[in-house]
């Protein structure tokens, strides 16, 4: 697991150990550095020289730069972290009309094996910490300046229901502590069933995003593995209970792919678990990933089967592609997760990549290979190009 205590995984308990000694309102100036001015324990100036070098050195950093990569003319920042025990994960910045939003990943690797998933092609590693998860939030509204952090999606890499226990306090440590509201933080799943009732029951309502993709079981069951553990009849009562529970919106998301679940009869199944639960579709063209053949729906057939499901009185919306080109698009985040790039002897690399360099970034060995994934949850009419 995480090793030492890093900067964001420390609670204010251990904190207070840490500064035993020391006046009581330091802990509060720490913390508020930390959290609130998101600020290096260097950088909180209002701290003594030396406690705030020793504050460095005992809460280091969770996450080092192993590569950066921007596009969108700026509007899209994806990074490659490398974690102490050399797993690397990513996470992907994405601004947006008002809306600054940013897509973390909650485990390095995923054990869910969604065949269309770079993530899932790539297996699992191991579960992140708390302090891994938040520091990605952090590091992230810090880049976002002058604009402030709107939204936090767990739609990078990983199941974050699979990882509970750690997702869960960082979502708390989000709300508490950065000061982001339920309603702008979003759980995405495949559909762990358990995992979905238990967040139900916390008092923070956060939205709650189902990756659907097939909305009938035998589909669902080649496409989605875990289906076959929870089946469809379970996960949609799961959710009906999440929002008569939360009374937050629930939102389905749905890979376009071509000709395996963009046929007209696909929308009107998909229109028939949508519309009781009021659930809003996101539909997203399937972005290409290395180990699947399969293309995504090509525009036309996007922008049809999104009047079919408005047609069938569901609210429905073509998700913006953002950050394609640095494989950061939804379902392309895959760090590599071992060799090259793996070890302290290679120094972080940041890349600042024009669009017409992002090819040969793709097929170069270097530690940043792609994955990423960027899912801006912007809507457009079926009428715009996705
Ligand atoms: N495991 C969680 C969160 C990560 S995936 C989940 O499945 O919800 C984030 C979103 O990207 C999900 O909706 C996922 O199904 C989708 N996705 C995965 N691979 C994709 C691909 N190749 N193209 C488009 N979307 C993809």
């Amino acid at each position: 697991m995480a090793g030492a205590v890093s900067r964001y995984g420390v609670d204010r308990e251990t904190l207070a150990e840490l500064l035993a000694g020391h006046p009581a309102y330091r802990v509060g100036q720490v913390w508020d550095g930390l959290h609130r001015r998101l600020l290096d324990p260097l950088a909180v100036t209002d701290l003594p020289l030396a406690l705030r070098h020793r504050l460095h050195e005992q809460l280091p950093a969770a996450l080092a730069p192993a590569g950066e990569a921007v596009t969108d003319g700026g509007a899209t920042v994806k990074w490659l972290w490398r974690l102490h025990d050399g797993a690397q994960v990513e996470t992907v910045l994405m601004h947006y009309g008002e809306r600054t939003t940013v897509c973390v990943s909650s485990q390095a690797g995923c054990a869910m094996a969604c065949g269309f998933c770079a993530t899932g092609q790539a297996g699992f590693e191991r579960n992140l910490a708390v302090g891994e998860i938040v520091e990605q939030v952090v590091r992230a509204a810090r880049r976002a300046r002058p604009h402030r952090l709107t939204n936090v999606v767990f739609m990078g890499m990983g199941e974050p229901l699979a990882n509970y226990d750690r997702v869960w306090p960082a979502l708390r440590r989000l709300h508490d502590d950065l000061g982001l509201s339920a309603r702008h933080l979003t759980v995405s799943t495949i559909g762990v069933v358990p995992g979905i009732r238990r967040l139900a029951a916390e008092e923070l309502p956060v939205n709650l995003a189902v990756s659907l993709h097939a909305a009938n079981d035998a589909d669902r069951d080649r496409l989605v593995p875990l289906n076959r553990r929870y089946p469809l009849e379970r996960l949609m009562a799961a959710c009906a209970h999440y929002v008569e529970t939360t009374h937050r919106r629930l939102s389905f998301e749905w890979a376009l792919i071509d000709a395996v679940n963009d046929r007209p009869g696909d929308a009107v199944e998909l229109a028939s678990l949508a519309r009781p639960l009021r659930a809003h579709v996101n539909l997203i063209p399937l972005n290409p990933t290395p180990g699947y053949a399969t293309p995504g729906t090509p525009a036309d057939g996007v922008r049809a089967f999104c009047r079919r499901l408005r047609s069938l009185g569901v609210n429905a919306t073509v998700r913006h592609n953002r950050g394609k080109g640095i494989d950061a698009a939804c379902g392309q985040l895959r760090a590599s997760l071992s060799g090259a790039g793996a070890d302290a002897a290679h120094p972080a690399r940041t890349v600042n990549l024009s669009p017409t360099r992002m090819a040969s970034t793709r097929t170069s060995p270097a530690p940043t290979t792609p994955p990423g994934h960027t899912t801006e949850r912007t809507s457009s009419p079926c009428t715009t190009a996705p």
